[in-house]
């Protein structure tokens, strides 16, 4: 079955879906996005991705062109004709289509674009083992709170991960002081059980993950820090773990090739990520 995408008001089959040259997201990249996930059709989470959403609208002055309550219809619709019940939603919202000025045009439409894919969450495998990451300096931009759709700096760290055969890089600022992954928040768990993440600010993107992480962390009587970590604490850091919508709650074994802790996915993480697949109606590992 062909996918089908929705575009400004219309269902199209993703073929045939697009947005026009003149789009201000093809040509300034002025727009936001957002992921949600699907499981058993249920979307996890979704009234903080749509708070997210309007927050990052919001920073940049583009109005959402449908109601909340027609977003969420379109979203259930996009996932109906897909015939989806395990998936990923991505959401997109750009300021419109007008002749190339970088000013913001005058009586603009914003444009709505959603497309759905199956999801493929990361499997009882890579959970157990954990993945790599490398460490690479920070160079994007100083509102990374926006959910903006510029993720070139995002791309190239992903790729340069990826070249040295890692599932993510951890980029930290100039001194030294990790601020999150290419596509994912970042944590280190030191040797009294306590998690450590960066706060929320404008050097981070708040995941909604992160932020449902926290609040289970703390209910179940797990410390948590939210202050900077360093590239050397992460080093010597018990455990360490990254967490996306995506990703789940994924182990992180190994930095720029040197073991985390005992090289294995650690017994806080772990637990961590039963509560959070818990939180999502997923089984339970190796259940
Ligand atoms: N940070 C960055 C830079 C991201 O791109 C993402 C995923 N979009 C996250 C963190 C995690 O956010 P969430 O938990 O909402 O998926």
């Amino acid at each position: 079955m062909s996918r089908i995408a929705y575009v400004n008001g219309r269902y199209l089959p993703l073929a045939r879906a697009s947005i026009p040259v003149e789009s201000r997201a093809a040509q300034f990249a002025d727009g936001v996005y957002e992921v949600a996930k699907v499981v058993d059709g249920r979307i996890i989470d979704l009234d903080r991705h749509l708070a997210r959403l309007r927050r990052s609208l919001d920073a940049l002055a583009i109005p959402l062109p449908v109601t909340p309550a027609g977003l969420r219809q379109i979203i259930n619709r996009t996932l109906a004709r897909n015939r989806l019940r395990q998936a990923l939603v991505y959401l997109q919202v750009d300021r419109g289509t007008a002749a190339r000025n970088h000013l913001f045009p005058r009586g603009t439409r914003p444009a709505l674009t959603v497309t759905v894919r199956r999801s493929q969450l990361p499997g009882d495998d890579e959970l157990a083992r954990g993945v790599g990451v490398i460490a690479l300096p920070d160079e994007r931009w100083a509102r990374c709170d926006i959910k903006s759709i510029a993720l070139l700096p995002n791309v190239l760290a992903k790729q340069r991960a990826a070249e040295a055969g890692c599932r993510e890089a951890w980029l930290h600022d100039e001194a030294g002081r990790v601020t999150e992954g290419s596509s994912a928040n970042a944590y280190i768990v030191d040797g009294h059980g306590q998690v450590i993440t960066h706060p929320l600010g404008p050097g981070i993107l708040g995941g909604v993950t992160r932020a449902v992480l926290l609040d289970l962390a703390r209910g179940a009587g797990i410390a948590v820090a939210e202050r900077p970590f360093s590239l050397a604490e992460a080093r010597a850091a018990a455990e360490a773990f990254l967490t996306s919508t995506s990703s789940l709650v994924l182990p992180v074994t190994t930095i720029d090739g040197a073991p985390v802790g005992d090289g294995r996915p650690g017994p806080v993480t772990r637990h961590l990520l039963d509560l959070y697949r818990q939180h999502c109606g997923l089984r339970a590992l190796g259940a």
